[in-house]
């Protein structure tokens, strides 16, 4: 299922019966955002339909846009600049240095470990880590913090490759990076050559029965080409001799799991929990998913109706945070220049571009106080109560918020 023609196949299984539940149209690449000489160029677009895999219950997206494009070296998300992420970074390593009996024998591995911001953690303690990122900003973001990285797409090949190194794993984390590698059963047969025999690969990955029920379609981009649930990671870690062994609900990026899976099968009850709920709420079947769409575009017309009602009565509004759910909640919902004035983002990498599609300008966040509009569109609404608190002068001055999913409201 690479794009190419023909019939396009499970992600994971290989299997043909893939039944689209929701299309968000043609949508430009969310994470690419345009420079200024860039605004002359008509930019990509690809189609973003979802699918189900009624073999192995996978929600999954059918195009994959190749990854030089996505992960290029413009590629603007640099982990550190978010508070929240650091904090849940640190007691993650914590905990896994606790558990794990980690010392200064041990390795932590990262896949996609970004400029460091979580094995930043474990080098503080005196741990061994390396890690594996792709985007050459970052990358040289860990190594000039001293955290040992490769710049290389992680799979099949570069664990075998470590492997025979001699580099073998204690811990392996991937946080966000299962859902957007193209080649899902490569990755997982990577991370079973990487990890030694009783280690354990602490895997995060955005939650579909989150995404469905509080109606997070602004989750759906191309970087993110699975959507899992317990069921069908169960099947996928099997493929490849894995065992999913504890399975901890996050309240990060909207509903997260945390993924405890190793070598050996000794699951705890969280995974039969997790297995069961699933099973009476229908994840595992079809109709789960077919009622989204139409949620969908109640909270795109639902949006617009109050934006619109806002801009009648004078009222400015302005975005805050450009971040990739943004890009598609913008274009889906046709929200550009004649809505929004700007985009306030807190990250310099990220000033002075233009968001795909709508191309709205990203300023810094300190032409909020400067400009006062009356009202600030939350994008990343995943981190509202921090970019509430962010910017409580803004409020104090009278600004309100309106935060857009899982309904549009103001507060
Ligand atoms: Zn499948």
């Amino acid at each position: 299922m690479s794009g190419a023609a023909g019939t396009p196949r499970c992600r994971s299984c290989g299997g043909e019966d893939l039944r689209v539940f929701l299309s968000l149209g043609d949508m430009p690449l969310s994470d690419g955002l345009l420079a200024p000489e860039d605004l002359a160029r008509e930019e990509p677009r690809f189609p973003l339909d979802v699918a189900f895999c009624a073999d192995c219950a996978l929600a999954q997206i059918l195009e994959t846009v190749p990854p030089e494009q996505l992960f290029g070296a413009d590629y603007p998300y640099f982990s550190s600049y978010t508070d929240s992420l650091l904090r849940h970074s640190a007691a993650n390593v914590a905990a896994r240095i606790g558990e794990c009996h980690l010392d200064g024998n041990s390795l932590v591995v990262e896949l996609a470990s970004n400029d460091g911001y979580l094995l930043q953690y474990y080098h503080a303690h005196g741990i061994p880590v390396l890690g594996i990122d792709p985007a050459p900003g970052p990358v040289a973001a860990a190594r000039a913090r001293g955290i040992e990285t490769r710049q290389a797409f992680f799979g099949r090949e570069l664990a075998a490759q470590l492997a025979a190194e001699g580099h073998r794993a204690d811990v392996i984390h991937a946080n966000n990076v299962l859902a957007h590698v193209a080649d899902t059963n490569g990755f997982v047969a990577g991370i079973a050559a990487l990890l030694k025999e009783d280690g354990v690969a602490v895997i995060e990955a955005p939650y579909v029965k989150e995404l469905i029920d509080h109606g997070e379609f602004d989750t759906i981009y191309h970087e993110h080409l699975c959507y899992f649930s317990v069921t069908a990671l169960t099947r996928l870690f099997q493929r490849h001799g894995l065992s999913l062994n504890r399975v901890e609900p996050l309240a990060i990026h909207g509903g997260s799991l945390r993924l405890f899976v190793g070598g050996r099968s000794q699951p705890d009850r969280s995974v039969a929990q997790h297995l069961q709920a699933e099973r009476r709420a229908g994840v595992d079947r079809l109709d789960y998913y077919t009622g989204f769409s139409a949620r969908v575009g109640r909270i795109r017309s639902g949006l617009i109706a109050l934006l619109g009602r806002l801009k009648r009565e004078g009222a400015r509004i302005a975005g805050y945070g450009a971040a990739a759910k943004g890009t598609i909640l913008l274009n889906f919902a046709g929200l550009g220049a004649g809505m929004l004035e700007f985009v306030a983002d807190r990250n310099v990498h990220k000033q002075g571009r233009y968001i795909p599609g709508v191309r709205l300008p990203i300023v810094a966040p300190e032409r909020i106080l400067r400009e006062q509009p009356d009202y600030l569109l939350i994008l990343p609404w995943n981190f509202k109560e921090e970019i509430m608190e962010q910017q409580a002068e803004f409020r104090r001055r009278g600004g309100r918020f309106i935060v857009p999913v899982p309904q549009p409201v103001i507060v």
